[in-house]
């Protein structure tokens, strides 16, 4: 039975840290509510990052959801999903709506966790960030790309950016507040991961780090990515850093550390039962349309902000009814249904690769993840 879990391709796992097979067979769907609905609350933004999926635009426009759209969905929300559902109000930047603390009243009166995603801009100030604490706001993100405040405002395509991301971190954790920064990874920055981390330990020491591995897609496409060794190796670095850093880690769009994470964990001889304590494996099975969801500006859903097949409309359709019964979304909820490597990976359930990477590779959301390198056990598929 344990068996299944080596072979020539898999050789970094000891055969003496046996795994229960129901460890990673257990299929994770999260079928009848997301945990993170990542709501682009307008497109504008006074920044113009070089990876933006939004393609980013100076002022709101006319077709954009109303407020009173917007508390429809909200309702919707709170009587059909999970009060664990959190929405991360995001954009563009939502900082550019003149309504946004409606929006925010409205979601806490309601009892709906949220967060919040604004631009390091000037339009977000200390009183903001106080009014927000006093909204119950979850965590507030920041995006920092590099150590280097001259790499940084070059993505974020806006001078001085560096600096006043700085100014707002040391504002949000001194109001005791969540502060997630969020790094987006490719192929210039991606050797800087050691830096990075010192970097944020030392001046910033934030309550999560999300890494971001770029999607090519929007004007993401202008970057490029590491390649899968490169990223294979990345990744063996990250669970290095990650094993003893004092606050926690997550990925986006990069499934599969969860394969890494476990793995190592398992060769160190960690037991079942820790490892499901941890926050990467409260994670497993989260990816494009499984226990995530995207919301446009305009009201159009899609299976993550990645990932740009339509799955309704919020100015026609509902959400809660779009989250449960797309086809698609349940087709993409089940790694069974993938192509390739992925369809049969030992570590499928809680992985499952990037839906987004590979619709933006081959324009099939189903087939594998490009830019992992693991030979799963091939037969697997036929247990
Ligand atoms: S082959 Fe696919 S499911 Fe397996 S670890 Fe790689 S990305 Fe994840």
């Amino acid at each position: 039975m344990i068996e299944k879990f080596f072979n020539e391709g898999n050789t970094h796992i000891k055969k003496e840290n046996p795994v229960e097979e129901s460890f990673l067979n257990k299929k994770i769907i999260f079928s009848e509510y997301p945990l993170l609905i990542y709501w682009e609350l307008t497109r504008a933004c006074d920044l113009v990052c070089k990876h933006c999926r939004a393609n980013s635009i100076k002022n709101p426009e006319q077709n954009e959801l109303n407020t009173n759209q917007i508390f429809k969905i909200i309702d919707d929300i709170r009587e059909n999903f999970s009060k664990n559902t959190t929405i991360v109000f995001t954009g563009g930047d939502p900082l550019k709506r003149n309504d946004l603390f409606e929006i925010i009243d409205y979601t806490r009166k309601k009892g709906v966790r949220f967060a919040l995603a604004p631009s390091a801009t000037n339009l977000i100030t200390y009183k903001i960030i106080e009014k927000l604490k006093e909204s119950g706001v979850e965590s507030i993100s920041l995006s920092l790309d590099s150590h280097n405040p001259d790499i940084h405002d070059k993505i974020r395509g806006v001078e001085k950016t560096f600096q006043r991301t700085i100014e707002l971190a040391n504002i949000i954790n001194s109001l005791n507040i969540n502060l997630q920064i969020n790094t987006l990874i490719y192929k210039e920055n991606y050797n800087d991961l050691e830096r990075m981390y010192e970097f944020l330990e030392k001046n910033i020491k934030p309550h999560r780090w999300s890494l971001f591995l770029l999607i090519k897609t929007g004007r993401g496409t202008e970057l490029e990515e590491p390649t899968a060794s490169e990223v294979e190796k990345f990744n063996n670095r990250l669970y290095k850093i990650h094993k003893n850093s004092s606050f926690l880690i997550k990925t986006t769009e990069l499934h599969h550390y969860r394969r890494t994470f476990i793995k190592r964990m398992i060769n160190e001889g960690k037991s079942i039962e820790e490892i499901k304590k941890t926050s990467i494996y409260r994670g497993a099975g989260i990816r494009d349309g499984n226990g995530i969801i995207f919301i446009s500006s305009k009201g159009f859903v899609y299976p993550s902000g990645f990932l740009p097949l339509i799955v309704g409309n919020l100015k026609k359709n509902i959400l809660s009814d779009i989250y449960k019964n797309s086809s698609l979304l349940k087709k993409l909820r089940d790694p069974d249904n993938f192509e390739g490597k992925c369809g049969y990976c030992e570590f499928r359930y809680i992985c499952g690769g990037s839906r987004a990477r590979a619709f933006a590779k081959t324009k099939n959301p189903f087939s594998s993840e490009p830019l992992c390198l693991y030979k799963p056990q091939v037969f697997n598929k036929f247990y």
